[in-house]
């Protein structure tokens, strides 16, 4: 569905088809349902579907459930919804938790071939022997255990006779490999946790590194995309698919994860924002989910278009967070339609008006876009226009209201201030303006011109309407880089990432669905929130401003 731009994975994956070493693409999306799908995943499963569907392949979503401590069906769920509502379909659905019997036969055959020993090591004492980058491991005592012996342990680890951590599977590698993931890695832990697949079944479970190829060859995944940290394990991965003599044999091939500035992009981080109240859960607006990223309103088309514009290299650098918003305001400029609304409400009175007349205006839904049609909105003695647009002692190079001055108030007339009417405190809360009959927009009136146009409401039929307005959740570009983790991405919330107005709309507005979207006249793109928009409220997300500095 969309382009199909050239990459190095893309041109392993012909070489591979025009020198037979595959008839068929078999590709597929592994994300672990331990939390929600962010941007960073839809990079991931923009590439894999991407590649099965140019390809005429197949992708499979598949939930890499090894780890029922920290996975449930919530997340299953989510995970699905996104990636339909991102364009993309399945071929096979399937869990890692569907293949445990497999997986187990396959860790027996190899206790059989003298290739996986039961260890007794505590978890620390295996990390204290495995030795660093430039030193060898030690090996275990317990490595040199018969096959037979292993065997019965690992039927007993099944059975449940130990308890979580008491004994661990390892491959029988080399503890002197300069691969550390070579050092006779763990491949089974037992863990007494309930599934939110397999219930009770079990109470050991595969790690990762042993789970993941074996998933690959059972489904007869040919290219194995995965992100660069997983470089270091591709001798691992081959190594199982090679020794638990499988019979396909999928190829490992690793990108750059997608990251970008101002956003941190894990799920253990973003699961701590949500646990820890920072956000209205995980598809608060100003969450990089996938979920958050819906509801504040952009659309799956955006997101594709820039997670292919990031382009697929072994690097990871961090994409600037302005090249999102540049795609989504290109994909609702002609899409959305245009209208006027109010954030922060200032009233006026057009006192040469006359009393009691309302009057209808014609305005393009989307100038850009003639088809859509048009609208009416009305007009009368009283509207609303933006604070901002009066200032009672102006700069120079101010061309909005003030005293004496005169600007063109959007679709309809030109008005100019009279006078500022205050509270007590001095505060302006109305404005005296009058209006020039003869400056009605379209009418083509040329007498005289004003540099300011504004927009505005009429205030007797103005919906009201809440308006929420965004700021990056994190500030700081480099956290993600950072080893003191926790700490410094906590300490870099921003506390005002999140603005709420309460203004007006147009009264055509009264009828505006969850998810519907606009661009409001010089505020941006917005979207209704499906959480918060009823009958009887509307909330608008502010998508994105109007204005970038970024250029593709
Ligand atoms: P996280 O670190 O956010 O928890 P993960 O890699 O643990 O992510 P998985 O559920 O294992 O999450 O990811 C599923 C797939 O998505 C994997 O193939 C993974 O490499 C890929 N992926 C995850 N994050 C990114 C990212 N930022 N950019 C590109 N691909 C990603
Ligand atoms: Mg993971």
């Amino acid at each position: 569905m969309d382009n199909h731009s050239s990459n190095f994975i893309r041109d392993i994956i012909i070489k591979d088809l025009e020198s037979g070493k595959h008839k068929e693409v078999v590709t597929r999306f592994p994300p672990e349902p331990n939390g929600y799908l962010h941007i960073g995943h839809a990079k991931s499963i923009f590439l894999n579907f991407g590649l099965g569907d140019e390809f005429n392949g197949r992708t499979n979503l598949r939930f890499d459930d090894t780890n029922p401590l920290k996975e449930d069906v919530e997340y299953v769920n989510s995970i699905k919804e996104d990636v339909k509502w991102l364009g993309y379909e399945w071929d096979g659905l399937f869990f890692a938790s569907d293949y445990f019997e497999e997986m187990y036969n396959r860790a027996v055959l190899l206790i059989k071939k003298g290739l996986a020993y039961v260890d007794d090591l505590s978890a620390d004492e295996i990390r204290a022997l495995r030795g660093t980058l430039t030193e060898p491991g030690q090996e275990s005592p317990y490595r040199n255990r018969s096959a037979e012996e292993n065997l019965d342990l690992f039927v007993r680890m099944r059975n449940g006779e130990f308890g979580n951590g008491e004994k661990v599977l390892r491959a029988k590698i080399d503890m002197k490999s300069p691969n550390i993931n070579l050092r006779d890695p763990v491949i089974y832990r037992i863990s007494h946790t309930t599934h939110h697949n397999t219930g009770d079944k079990w109470c050991i479970y595969p790690m990762y590194a042993f789970a993941h190829p074996i998933e690959d060859a059972i489904e007869g995944v040919t290219h194995s995309i995965c992100t660069v940290e997983f470089e270091d394990q591709r001798p691992l991965y081959n190594w199982v698919v090679e020794q638990c003599e499988m019979e396909s044999t999928p190829q490992q091939i690793e990108f750059g994860r997608l990251n970008i500035t101002n956003t941190v992009m894990s799920k253990r981080k973003l699961k701590q924002l949500v646990d820890e109240g920072y956000v209205d859960g995980w598809d608060d607006p100003r969450m990089p989910t996938i979920s958050g990223m819906r509801r504040k309103g952009f659309t799956p088309e955006s997101i594709r278009n820039f997670v292919g514009e990031t382009g697929v290299s072994k690097g990871s650098g961090a994409v600037d967070e302005q090249m999102l918003e540049h795609f989504v305001r290109e994909d609702l400029k002609l899409k959305a339609p245009r209208t006027m609304g109010i954030l922060k409400p200032l009233k006026v009175v057009i006192t040469n008006y006359p009393e009691g007349q309302v009057e209808w205006l014609d305005a393009e839904i989307n100038p850009e876009v003639p088809e859509m049609g048009m609208r009416e909105i009305p007009f009368s003695r009283e509207i609303y226009i933006e604070q901002d647009d009066f200032m009672e002692n102006p700069p120079s190079k101010y061309f909005r209201l003030f005293p004496g001055n005169e600007v063109r108030l959007k679709h309809a007339y030109f008005i100019k201030c009279e006078e500022a009417i205050k509270d007590a405190e001095g505060n302006v809360i109305e404005l005296r303006c009058t209006y020039d009959p003869e400056t009605k927009s379209g009418t083509g009136f040329t007498g005289r011109k004003v540099k300011g146009t504004i927009h505005w409401v009429e205030a007797s039929q103005a919906v009201p309407a809440e308006f929420r307005l965004y700021e990056p959740l994190i500030m700081d570009a480099s956290l993600e880089e950072s080893t003191d983790e926790e700490k410094t991405f906590l300490d870099h919330v921003n506390p005002k990432s999140l603005e709420v107005l309460n203004g007006f709309v147009e009264p055509n507005m009264k009828e505006v669905q969850p998810q519907d979207k606009f661009q409001f006249f010089r505020h941006g793109y917005f979207n209704a929130d499906p959480k918060h928009t009823s009958k009887d409220k509307i909330v608008f997300n502010r998508i994105v401003s109007l204005k970038s500095s970024f250029k593709v």
